[in-house]
């Protein structure tokens, strides 16, 4: 998700932007511009590539816009859920971009049917919209204030209104959302590696609840809703989500995977010959796992560059077939050798059993797996697409149970305690996945109930 004001070529750039943020969604791109008369929207399903395949941002006219790429966690993988969401309404045409998952969906739809709402998509992001749309009296930014009490769950949201961008955090901060300056335009992205591609410097990360309004030529700050007290960033961000070259808490997260690596190493060490990673998003752990063990690192998995996110693929089937097409073995490498295999988590299980069985079909003697975090017991309900309860092999299989299982000669997950070590002590986190502590406190929502909530609107 990206924001630009007050630049000439705002969409050429919120494009660019979501270049650095494909690894975010992979199912749909879109851009919104404003140019102070109307709203210009370019949006479709595929990669970013492919939706601007033409390179022609002529359509994309005037110095503010908003851009996003879709992973779906509710409402499906429909083309009518592309974003940014457009609506018009009475006070002027708005564009919304949202990253995370409300929990309270399925209730918020039903009261905004009761009103009237007819809805043109299946995603939650679109009750904001709704929300803001029936608002009466006040301009753009008291409805958006007052319409955010009513969300539960994640949004860091950005919204374009006639030529003024919104940027704002639920009251956890679940999702990151930084802001940049940009010569005489200001720039707010998911995360600083979009900053970096748009030539823009990273000044802060949103605070949670925090509100900015960029008109007038600059940002003003507001109290979008009220903050939680803790707060609850995403932890599995800086675990696999976020881009090793984005930045949290004044260090970039690649720091932040080396350092799981060597607390795994100091928890869990092996007796073995080679670390190997699986590429990409381990290779920093398994680094540190090799510093800290005093093993070296060998890249005895290649990884296919032109296949996406196995995590975020949709579906199954899709899941299992891209793991092939993904990863294949340097024999050379692994034959007859102990390995450490290193990687960033396990969540079916399925993924990793097949991972495995490519490094033992190429020869290795011994696999001794790690997991840079703890054992995924607990559905997310934020943002973070993961199956119920009961499919997640944690829940399934006790240690020796899933030893077995991957067909390993030992396996550990870093315990919380080193998770926490591990990352910037000066963030509160979300550690629900994991700990099953559900920082709103409301009714868990798994991510299956909630895209039927979604769908149901
Ligand atoms: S439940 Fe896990 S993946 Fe979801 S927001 Fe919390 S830490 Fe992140």
């Amino acid at each position: 998700m990206v924001a630009v004001y007050n630049h000439p070529e705002a969409g050429r750039l919120a494009a660019l932007g979501l270049f650095a943020l494909q690894h975010r969604g992979q199912e749909s791109a879109g851009v919104a511009t404003h140019d102070g008369e109307r709203l210009y929207l370019h949006k479709g399903p595929g990669l970013v590539s492919e939706v601007f395949a033409g390179n022609d941002w002529s359509g994309l006219r005037g110095n503010v816009a908003i851009g996003h790429v879709r992973y779906s966690t509710a409402g499906g993988t429909a083309p009518y859920n592309a974003q940014p969401l457009r609506a018009n309404y009475r006070g002027g045409e708005m564009a919304v971009a949202h990253n995370g998952n409300l929990t309270n969906a399925e209730e918020l739809a039903r009261l905004l049917e009761a009103n009237g709402a007819i809805f043109q998509s299946t995603t939650d992001s679109e009750l904001l919209v709704h929300l803001i749309a029936q608002n009466r009296g006040g301009d753009f930014q008291d409805a958006l204030v007052k319409s955010l009490p009513k969300l539960h769950g994640a949004y860091s949201t950005v919204l374009l209104h006639n030529n003024e961008i919104f940027a704002v955090k639920d009251p956890f901060g679940f999702r990151p959302l930084c802001l940049g300056r940009l010569g005489e335009g200001w720039v707010v992205a998911s995360e600083s590696c979009a900053l970096d591609i748009m030539g823009a410097t990273f000044l802060r990360e949103l605070k949670p609840g925090e509100g900015i309004c960029l008109r007038n030529g600059g940002p003003e700050k507001f109290q979008a809703v009220e903050a939680a007290s803790p707060a609850a960033a995403c932890v599995f961000e800086l675990i696999y989500y976020s881009r090793p070259d984005s930045h949290a808490a004044g260090k970039s997260i690649y720091q932040y995977r080396v350092r799981l690596g060597e607390e795994l190493a100091r928890e869990a060490p092996a007796t073995a010959d080679v670390v190997v990673p699986v590429p990409d998003s381990s290779n920093p752990a398994a680094m540190g796992y090799a510093r800290q063990s005093g093993i070296p690192l060998e890249m005895g998995l290649m990884r296919s560059h032109y296949i996406g996110r196995t995590f975020i693929t949709p579906g199954q089937g899709a899941r299992v077939e891209r793991v092939k097409m993904k990863f294949n073995p340097v024999r050379e490498l692994l034959q007859g050798k102990r390995v450490v295999l290193v990687d960033d988590s396990v969540v079916r299980g399925t993924t990793a059993r097949k991972i495995v069985g490519l490094v033992r079909d190429a020869g290795a003697r011994e696999v001794h797996f790690r997991i840079t975090a703890p054992p995924w017991r607990h559905p997310c309900c934020y943002g973070i697409d993961t199956p119920d309860e009961e499919l997640l092999i944690a829940n399934r299989m006790d240690p020796e149970e899933m030893r077995k299982h991957f067909g390993v000669e030992s396996l550990a997950f870093i315990s919380m305690d080193g998770l926490m070590r591990a990352v910037p002590p000066t963030m509160q986190y979300c550690t629900t996945c994991f700990t099953g502590r559900y920082p709103d406190g409301r009714p868990r929502v798994s991510n299956t109930s909630a895209k039927k909530a979604a769908a149901a609107t």
